[in-house]
């Protein structure tokens, strides 16, 4: 740990093409734990786990050296976050807050047997819907099943007078809205989602011919269309109803402006207060020309110590990429951290000049890529409880590539993940003791490493052809894996790169190259399928991309061996023969996969995705799940948040802001349904 310690957290993620880079599952937080154990004893990461979920704290480092100013402006951001809390809920599926509302009464007023299996599997479920911010699975979209029968849920709704409709009753068990966001082929995705960002009857059709019609002003500034409204069809005409105050969800909307409003008067700088007051007038109005106009000045506005993100911007949860989530990650800097890792970005056009990439696929100038290492201070919406590790904004290309983008890791929220432990994985999956030596010494570093290169040089790399569209027209669906998988690959070819030594970012750049291309192919062909349901195809844009990358290279290096497939006691092990080899396959799956970027080729996509994305070997996925049945840490994790508690003077002004610590995870769901519920049950 200490050499992580000293080289600190560094991961990130984007956000244009949803960046929720989540840890491997072979962790190896084992030895970590030993090492933390002694250092972080007094403070508990973990909550509570239940089913496959496991709850943990974070701290708030540095807290105490903000200015009662700067805590003023993390907390009134903190609260307009939360404001939005119910937004999510909605957005995930038309019936989650009745839903809610109904199963948070059961459990505060029922006062039957509450010992019994069935009562079990009430709380269970619940937890699993606070968890989800809804009734599908945060991770596979699938709706939860309840282990309890319908009728123990209507002897529940009898016992305490709670009534739902017989629609809603249903929705909880049949098998209609199966899917949150479903990304299969040859399908209607749009049709067959459960997501509440289309109306009943709205097609893939419909959705590509009504934004297909629509221009921007200026055509080198293509617009987010789509990004903040619900498209519904009224009378078989399609309509859009944007979220903004006095529109969709414009109760929370509005207590959203209030607290950004008290924000704005204690901004840092006047930078961040015209960001402050563009973002207000977006929330105001709809308008998707001040959304760019914010977008521009909050990349601009990288001075101060607090940094916020707040708005519909990951558009993960629409199976075609229009509609962005709402999500709030409240940030304070940490110093140390972020000045040790500016060196990345510094060193950005190095990067890219010597890149495998084709010429004209190069960038002449890669422009303001900002990297920091936050502490988070609070998060709501799809960032919460299940939270990224990195992020980068903003998402529209034209400003990324005219102003350039902020990328920052989440440092707090990676320590507490390191200190929760794990349940020694690593060990099962390894092929041999020098992998498991080079994990245990350059395993976290090499990982953190790969993060940061994959959002600020990765994501920031390389140029569209001229005339070739936006990557989520072109690609369509397989663009969020594509884009990843791009990051991904830039991060592998230079984690084998002497230059991060020469950067004194490592100090042996060879030996944490190996741990980390280890790492990467056994949790891309084995360890990351303890997430999968067996006969499941792999779904998820990150998931997706680490197989393809796997499993194409793997295949590349076959006639020399360079990846050996080793069957020992029924059970399988990937063991690399050679790495220089492996990474000039990286190095030219990253020229391929820049090229079908860059040309918008959707054919070699569908081809390198649904070839080696999508498809599990059953008898390989069999035996990783039968292997992982003795670990009992749940394969996701995710947190409660602190509660920042102002003490006022007697004319209600804030003279002081201590951070508390939840009791549990039900105490803080149950609190934020009391204190953040804005809107009505059906939006
Ligand atoms: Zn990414």
């Amino acid at each position: 740990m200490k050499l992580n310690r000293i080289l600190f957290f560094i991961t990130v993620a984007s956000l244009l093409i949803a960046c929720k880079k989540d840890p491997k599952v072979t962790d190896q937080s084992d030895q970590q734990e030993d090492v933390q154990e002694v250092v972080e004893e007094k403070f508990d990461y973990m909550v509570e786990q239940f089913a496959d979920l496991k709850i943990l704290r974070y701290q708030i480092p540095g807290w105490d050296n903000l200015t009662l100013k700067e805590q003023k402006l993390v907390f009134y951001l903190t609260q307009a976050g939360l404001s939005g809390r119910d937004i999510m809920w909605d957005q995930n599926y038309r019936h989650n807050l009745t839903i809610r509302k109904a199963l948070e009464k059961i459990y505060t007023s029922y006062d039957g047997n509450k010992t019994s299996k069935d009562w079990k599997a009430f709380e269970t479920y619940l937890k699993r819907v606070w968890f989800s911010n809804g009734i599908h699975h945060h991770y596979s979209n699938d709706k939860i099943k309840p282990e309890f029968s319908q009728d123990y849920l209507s002897s529940l709704l009898a016992a305490t007078s709670t009534e739902i409709s017989k629609e809603v009753y249903e929705a909880i068990f049949n098998d209609e809205d199966a899917k949150k966001v479903n990304q299969a082929k040859g399908i209607d995705n749009v049709a067959l989602s459960a997501v509440n960002f289309y109306g009943p009857g709205v097609t893939n059709d419909d959705v590509t011919s009504f934004y297909g019609k629509m221009k921007s002003p200026d055509k080198n500034k293509p617009l987010s269309f789509g990004l903040n409204s619900q498209l519904v069809k009224e009378n078989g005409t399609l309509k859009e109803r944007v979220y903004k105050s006095g529109g969709l969800y414009g109760a929370a909307i509005d207590e959203i402006i209030k607290w950004l409003e008290k924000a704005q008067g204690v901004a840092e700088n006047k930078a961040q207060g015209d960001a402050l007051g563009l973002l207000i007038e977006y929330y105001k109005t709809g308008d998707l020309q001040t959304w760019d106009d914010y977008n521009v000045a909050w990349t601009a506005a990288t001075e101060g110590n607090i940094d916020y993100i707040n708005s519909f911007i990951e558009v993960y949860n629409d199976p075609l990429g229009y509609r962005g989530s709402y999500e709030t990650i409240v940030q304070i800097k940490d110093f140390d951290m972020s000045k040790k890792m500016s060196v990345l970005s510094e060193n950005a056009q190095w990067f890219e000049d010597n890149s495998p990439l084709m010429d004209e696929h190069k960038k002449d100038s890669v422009v303001g890529v900002s990297y920091k290492v936050v502490a988070v201070a609070g998060e709501a919406g799809d960032a919460s409880p299940s939270t990224p590790i990195g992020v980068n904004l903003p998402n529209a290309n034209w400003i990324r590539a005219a102003v350039g983008s902020k990328s920052v890791s989440l440092g707090n929220i990676i320590g507490a993940y390191n200190n929760a432990g794990g349940s020694g994985r690593l060990k099962e999956f390894v092929h041999d003791n020098e992998e498991f030596e080079l994990e245990e010494q350059y395993g976290q570093l090499g990982d953190k490493l790969h993060t940061a290169l994959h959002e600020v040089v990765g994501h920031a790399s390389g140029q569209l052809n001229p005339g070739v569209g936006e990557t989520k027209e072109t690609l369509k669906n397989y663009a969020s894996t594509m884009e990843e998988g791009r990051a991904d690959l830039v991060g592998l070819y230079y984690l084998m790169d002497p230059k991060l030594q020469e950067l004194g970012l490592v100090e042996d750049w060879e030996k944490t190259g190996k741990a980390a291309y280890d790492g990467y192919i056994r949790n891309g062909l084995l360890g990351q399928l303890i997430r999968l349901n067996l006969g499941d195809d792999v779904e998820e844009a990150h998931m997706r991309n680490r197989q393809w990358v796997s499993a194409w290279s793997f295949e590349q290096g076959k006639k020399d061996n360079v990846i050996e497939k080793v069957t020992r006691d029924g059970k399988t092990y990937y063991n690399i023969n050679d790495y220089k080899k492996l990474r000039e396959i990286f190095g030219r799956l990253l020229r391929e996969t820049q090229r079908i970027k860059s040309e918008g080729d959707y054919k070699a996509a569908e081809e390198l995705v649904e070839g080696y994305g999508v498809k599990v070997d059953q008898a390989i996925h069999a035996e990783v799940l039968k292997r992982n049945e003795q670990f009992t840490s749940a394969p996701y994790s995710g947190f409660v948040n602190p509660v920042l508690v102002p003490e006022m003077d007697e004319n209600g002004e804030i003279t002081k802001i201590n951070v508390t610590q939840p009791e549990d995870f039900v105490s803080q769901m149950l609190m934020y349904s009391k204190h953040y519920n804005f809107l009505p049950e059906v939006n």
